[in-house]
C-alpha cells in the first residue's frame, strides 16, 4: 500500500450533491458547490472505477433485453407488443440515468452522453401531451390513471425521473429529460393536492424528487406539493383502498412517528423526503419527528452492518430488536435510502453521527450488494449464511449476486450511489470546511474566499487521512474532521503539533492558514470486538470484529475443509490480539484478520434437544485454527456458502 497524494484539481465538473439545499434552507451544513469534491484514488475510486467500465455500461444493455425501454417505445406508439416486467419497470430506466448523469459529472465521456440523449428521446416520446408519463400504465391502464395509487408507483416512477433529470441537468447542463421532468411535475401539481386529488402513492420517493426539481427550478409549487405528500400520510388515504396501512408507512403521521416500520425502503425514502421538506421549510417540529425515528431506526432495528429491514415478509423493518442474521432482508436499496436520509440529517444539524451511519451502511450494507467486478447484484444482504442453505426465490441471497432482478430496483440504484458518492465526502458552512467520508482526493469550497484540500489516505486498510491546505484562502476559517464514533483512541496533529481527537465528534480547527499546511487524523485501528444489545436474541452470546469502518465476516473459502462456518467458535479475549494481514492478491486487496476460532464440540453430532447442563461446557480442550476473517463487503465473491458475521463464544 503507498498513499499517493492526489494530482491538483482540473477545472472538469463534478457532481453536486443529490439534495442540494437552497441557500434559504434551514441547515447547518451545505453540500460543496457543484465540480468541488472528488474522489480521485484509493478504495471508493476503484470501486467508482468499476461501476463506470462495468456497470453502467451493462446497465445500459439490460434496459434494453429486460423490456424497459421496449415498453417506453410501445407506450409512445412507435412499438408494438406487450409491456412486460412489474409496473414500476421506468424506475429502472431514471435510475440509471440519474447514474449516467453523475457519472458524465465525475468524468465528461461522450458514448455516456449518447447514452443518456438516446434514453431521454424514448422518455419524451412516451409522455402523454397533458405531462403523465408511466409507460406501463399507459398500455396496461386502458386510459385510467391513479386508480391504484398504493401499488401503482406512478409518483414512484416519477420522483426518480426528477432525481435523474436534476442530475443531468446539474452536470450536462442539458435540459432534454428536465423539460419531461417539469411537465411531468406540472401535470402533478394541477392534479393532486388540497381540494384536488388527495391521493398519496403506496411508494414515498416523489417527495425528495419534488424537492430537489424545487432546487434546480425554483418553481415552490413542486416543494409545496411534496409538503403536501409528506402530511397527508397516515391519515386514512391507503385505508380507504382497503389495504393495511403499516406497510405503506401510512399508519402513523410523519410528525408523530417515533420509529420507523412497514417496508423498509418506503420508511426511509418517506423519511429523507420529510427532511428535505423539513430543510426548505425551516420545519423544526418535523425534523424532531425525524430525528426521533432516526434514533429508533438505529438504537433497536439496524444491522450492525448497517443494513435495515429484518423480515422477508413484505421486506419489512421487524419489531424493536429483531434482527436474526440469516434471514436478513437488509435490500440493498434499504442501505441507499438510509444513506440519503441520514446524508439529509447530516447537512440539517452538522451531527457527527449522522455521518457515522452513512460510513457504516456504505462499506457494510450498501457495498456488499455489487460484486467486486461490478456486475451482479445482491437483492437481500444476510449477515449469515448456512451449509446447505436453499434458493427458495430469485432475490435469495444463496444463489449468490445476480446480473439483474426481475424486480430489478438494486442494480441501478447501486450505480447512481457510487456515481454521486464524491458528493459525500465534504461539506461547507459557509466560514468552515467539514470532511465526513475519508477518500482520497480533493475539497475546494467558498468559504474564505476559496479554499482547497487534498486528502490523501489508504482507508479503510490504514488509519491515518492526510489533509494538505492546497489554497488557504483568506482570514480564519474551520476545517472540520470527523472522528468517527468507533475511533476511541484518535490522534491528530496540525502543521506538525498535537491536537485533540475525540471520537464520535468533530475535529475543529479555526486558523488562518497558509498553503502546504497539514492535518494529520490517525484513527486507530485496532480489532473492535462488539456485541448486541442481549433483546437481539437472534444473536445473543455471539461477537461481531470490526476493524476501521468495517464489520468482518468468516467465510467458508478459508477454513479448513473439515470445519464449517456453523460451527465455529470464538473467545473475545484471543481475537482482541487478532493480527490484521493486507493481502493485495486476495478479493481485490483487503486486509484480512487472523482470528483464532474453535470448533463447536458436539455440534454436528449430537440431538437437536439436548438436557441443559447447569453451566456452558468447558471446552478447554478444543483446538485452536486460526482462520482469516474478510470484510463482509467481499463475501461471496468465490462461491456461495457458508459465512457468519456473529460468531458464538466457546
Ligand atoms: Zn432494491
Amino acid at each position: 500500500m503507498t498513499t499517493t497524494a492526489p494530482a491538483p484539481s482540473t477545472t472538469t465538473p463534478a457532481p453536486v450533491a443529490p439534495a442540494a439545499p437552497t441557500a434559504d434552507a434551514a441547515v447547518a451544513l451545505h453540500p460543496v458547490p457543484s465540480g468541488s469534491a472528488r474522489i480521485t484514488g484509493g478504495f471508493w475510486h476503484e470501486r467508482q472505477d468499476v461501476n463506470r467500465r462495468q456497470a453502467i455500461r451493462t446497465g445500459y444493455e439490460k434496459l434494453e433485453t429486460a423490456g424497459n425501454l421496449q415498453n417506453l417505445r410501445i407506450a409512445a406508439g412507435t412499438a408494438t407488443g406487450e409491456v412486460r416486467g412489474p409496473i414500476f419497470m421506468d424506475s429502472d430506466v431514471y435510475k440509471w440515468l440519474e447514474a449516467a448523469g453523475w457519472e458524465y459529472g465525475r468524468e465528461p465521456d461522450e458514448e455516456v452522453l449518447g447514452w443518456i440523449r438516446e434514453i431521454t428521446d424514448i422518455v419524451a416520446a412516451a409522455q402523454a401531451e397533458d405531462g403523465y408519463l408511466d409507460s406501463v400504465q399507459q398500455v396496461r391502464g386502458n386510459g385510467e390513471r391513479y386508480v391504484d395509487l398504493p401499488w401503482s408507483h406512478e409518483h414512484y416512477c416519477a420522483g426518480h425521473l426528477f432525481q435523474a433529470a436534476v442530475a443531468i441537468h446539474r452536470t450536462t447542463g442539458e435540459t432534454g429529460l428536465l423539460d419531461v421532468a417539469v411537465k411531468l411535475a406540472d401535470h402533478l401539481v394541477a392534479t393532486f393536492g388540497p381540494g384536488k386529488t388527495e391521493e398519496v402513492d403506496g411508494h414515498p420517493v416523489v417527495e425528495m424528487g419534488l424537492v430537489e426539481l424545487y432546487r434546480e427550478t425554483g418553481n415552490r409549487a413542486y416543494l409545496d406539493l411534496a409538503q403536501w405528500f409528506v402530511d397527508a400520510r397516515g391519515h386514512g388515504i391507503i385505508e380507504q383502498h382497503g389495504k393495511e396501512p403499516t406497510y405503506f408507512s401510512d399508519r402513523v403521521p410523519v410528525r408523530e412517528a417515533s420509529t420507523v416500520e412497514g417496508h423498509s425502503v418506503r420508511a426511509v425514502y418517506l423519511t429523507a423526503g420529510a427532511a428535505d421538506v423539513a430543510a426548505e421549510t425551516g420545519d423544526a417540529e418535523l425534523l424532531a419527528a425525524l430525528t426521533r425515528q432516526w434514533e429508533g431506526m438505529t438504537s433497536t432495528k439496524t444491522y450492525v452492518t448497517g443494513g435495515i429491514g429484518a423480515r422477508w415478509d413484505w421486506e419489512q423493518f421487524g419489531d424493536h430488536y429483531e434482527l436474526g442474521p440469516d434471514r436478513a432482508y437488509a435490500e440493498s436499496c434499504a442501505a441507499i435510502g438510509s444513506v440519503q436520509w441520514s446524508w439529509r440529517m447530516l447537512l440539517a444539524t452538522g451531527e457527527t453521527r449522522y455521518a457515522d451511519l452513512v460510513e457504516r451502511t456504505l462499506y457494510n450494507a450498501f457495498l456488499p450488494g455489487v460484486s467486486l467486478a461490478g456486475t451482479e447484484y445482491f437483492y437481500v444482504n444476510p449477515l449469515q449464511m448456512r451449509a446447505g442453505a436453499h434458493t427458495d426465490e430469485e432475490r435469495s441471497a444463496a444463489h449468490g449476486r445476480r446480473p439483474w432482478f426481475d424486480c430489478a430496483c438494486c442494480p441501478p440504484n447501486i450505480m447512481r450511489t457510487l456515481s454521486s458518492l464524491d458528493a459525500y465526502v465534504a461539506t461547507t458552512s459557509g466560514d468552515g470546511v467539514q470532511l465526513h467520508q475519508y477518500a482520497t482526493g480533493t475539497v475546494r469550497a467558498d468559504a474564505a474566499g476559496g479554499v482547497e484540500l487534498a486528502v490523501s489516505t489508504d482507508y479503510p486498510w490504514d488509519g491515518t487521512v492526510r489533509v494538505e491546505v492546497r489554497e488557504p484562502g483568506t482570514g480564519e476559517w474551520e476545517l472540520a474532521l470527523r472522528v468517527p464514533g468507533w475511533a476511541e483512541g484518535a490522534t491528530a496533529t496540525v502543521a506538525g503539533d498535537a491536537v485533540e481527537a475525540t471520537a464520535g465528534q468533530y475535529l475543529r480547527v479555526r486558523r488562518t492558514w497558509s498553503a502546504g499546511d497539514v492535518v494529520e487524523l490517525v484513527l486507530p485501528m485496532g480489532v473492535r470486538v462488539v456485541e448486541a444489545d442481549p433483546r437481539v436474541d437472534a444473536v445473543r452470546g455471539a461477537v461481531a470484529v470490526e476493524r476501521g469502518p468495517l464489520v468482518y465476516c468468516v467465510e467458508q473459502p478459508d477454513l479448513p475443509a473439515d470445519l464449517v462456518a456453523d460451527d465455529v467458535r470464538v473467545r473475545v479475549a484471543e481475537l482482541r490480539g487478532a493480527r490484521a494481514e493486507h493481502r493485495p492478491d486476495l478479493l481485490g486487496g483487503v486486509s484480512v484478520l487472523q482470528l483464532p476460532v474453535h470448533r463447536a464440540l458436539g455440534a454436528a453430532t449430537g440431538p437437536l434437544y439436548r438436557p441443559a447442563a447447569d453451566e456452558a461446557p468447558e471446552q478447554a480442550e478444543a483446538e485452536t485454527v486460526e482462520v482469516p476473517a474478510i470484510p463482509y463487503y467481499a463475501w461471496a465473491n468465490r462461491e456461495i456458502g457458508p459465512m457468519r458475521v456473529w460468531l458464538p463464544r466457546a
